[in-house]
């Protein structure tokens, strides 16, 4: 049998049609299929380079969502069910970042996973939202949607929302183009009543028509400097695309809606099932989009924020935790606080507790804990510095005697 001729393992053209022909263990690869490798290599490289350079991350680098939440675990007592919805958003969300950054374009398009937090004020949702932004080193910011009107109303337009990003951001608008806004006070846009209204509703289905083109991504002209548009304004336009929104809102009443729509369904054969089910303490963790439209969302709104998740009421215990336990906790900062003037602070433990059944007393919640701890440390952060002492015990007494002369409504 002849030898059988050597040949290019890639176009499979012989020694005699090439130039050179390379051997390798177990094939061949001639000089022009060489150099088209190595073209591929490069560019290769050079997309991922580019899209990681743009995102600043890597596929490998990306947090996966047990390490998010117990990134959040340092700094957000409680709040599991959250914590868990917002790390799989998260990290859905970069992935599909990185997706779009690869440039894949017959892939599957992997829609944009924006957040909707319900809760009572003063539980977290802010800290939540910021502490991602912390995690991931991305632009953030926090507006009010209560400011928002329709443009042609006085108050702010709805593009200048993306202006506090900007400002964030440095101006970078790549930056920005990756950031986080985390839109407050949601609820309070809602359409007041069920039936659309034939008048304009200043505050209502108007803005939520505007904020629909924010979230779902489109190129805004945003105004640097805020404020309402005016022609000689330069304006920077700004591509909402792959910025993660996250709404909070109190949405006061909607537990009301909530068991309202969990009695009208529990009929026929499940009914008793369902009712024995329900925990009526805590409605919120049976919400569904539906509830928010019944509030005064508009569907296309709620379409937009596809992940939505709630967060409870904190009680006793997760107040006394909040005090002492986050990576950043109140009482850690005021020690740090007074050591840096050479002072050794110590609070009991009994004070901890006075200061959380002052903070449930006041119905303060954990906004409150700060400024209940802030009074009654606050005649000893003014003296102490001047005065050379090195050591302050905090006891109830000591505690109580500074708080009483505090006004407790001042405090909220
Ligand atoms: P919301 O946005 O829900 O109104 P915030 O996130 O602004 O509330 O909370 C106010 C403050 O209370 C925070 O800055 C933080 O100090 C504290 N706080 C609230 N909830 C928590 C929590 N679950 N864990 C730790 N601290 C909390």
């Amino acid at each position: 049998m002849p030898k059988q001729e050597d040949r290019c393992s890639f176009c499979g053209r012989s020694r005699k049609e090439v130039a050179l022909l390379i051997s390798g263990m177990s094939g061949f690869i001639c000089n022009e299929c060489a150099e088209q490798a190595d073209l591929i290599v490069k560019e290769t490289f050079q997309k991922k380079r580019q899209a990681d350079s743009a995102l600043g991350f890597t596929k490998e680098g990306l947090p996966r969502p047990v390490e998010i939440k117990q990134f959040l675990d340092q700094y957000i007592i409680g709040q599991d069910d959250a914590k868990k919805f917002i790390s799989v958003a998260v990290f859905n969300h970069y992935k599909r970042l990185l997706q779009a950054a690869e440039g894949d374009k017959n892939d599957v398009e992997i829609e944009k996973s924006n957040v909707i937090l319900v809760g009572p004020t003063g539980t977290g949702k802010t800290l939540l939202a910021r502490t991602i932004a912390r995690m991931l080193h991305v632009p953030f910011t926090i507006v009010d949607a209560t400011v928002l009107t329709e443009a042609g109303y006085v108050g702010e337009d709805i593009e200048s929302l993306l202006t506090r990003l900007l400002q964030a951001a440095d101006y970078n608008v790549d930056a920005a183009e990756r950031g986080i806004v985390f839109i407050d006070e949601i609820d309070k846009i809602a359409r007041k009543g069920d039936n659309p209204s034939i008048t304009r509703d200043v505050s209502g289905e108007g803005v939520q028509q505007g904020l629909l083109k924010l979230l779902e991504g489109s190129v805004v002209n945003v105004p640097p400097q805020g404020g309402r548009k005016h022609p000689e304004q330069k304006m920077i336009p700004v591509n909402t695309k792959n910025i993660l929104f996250i709404c909070g809102g109190a949405f006061e009443g909607i537990e009301k809606r909530i068991a309202q729509r969990l009695n009208t369904r529990v009929v026929g054969y499940a009914a008793g099932k369902s009712r024995m089910g329900i925990d009526r303490d805590n409605m919120l963790q049976y919400i569904t989009p539906q509830d928010l439209k019944s509030f005064g969302l508009i569907p296309e709104i709620i379409g937009r924020l596809p992940i939505l998740t709630y967060l409870q009421p904190l009680d006793r215990n997760a107040l006394r935790r909040i005090l002492t336990e986050p990576k950043n906790a109140i009482i850690k900062q005021y020690l740090k606080l007074f050591e840096m003037d050479g002072v050794q602070l110590t609070i009991t433990d009994e004070v901890l507790d006075y200061i959380v059944d002052k903070a449930i007393e006041f119905k303060l919640g954990a906004r409150g804990l700060r400024s209940i701890t802030e009074s009654i440390v606050m005649d000893a952060m003014f003296e102490m510095p001047s005065s050379g002492e090195k050591e302050l015990v905090i006891t109830l007494q000591y505690a109580k005697e500074k708080l009483e002369k505090t006004n407790m409504m001042s405090l909220n």
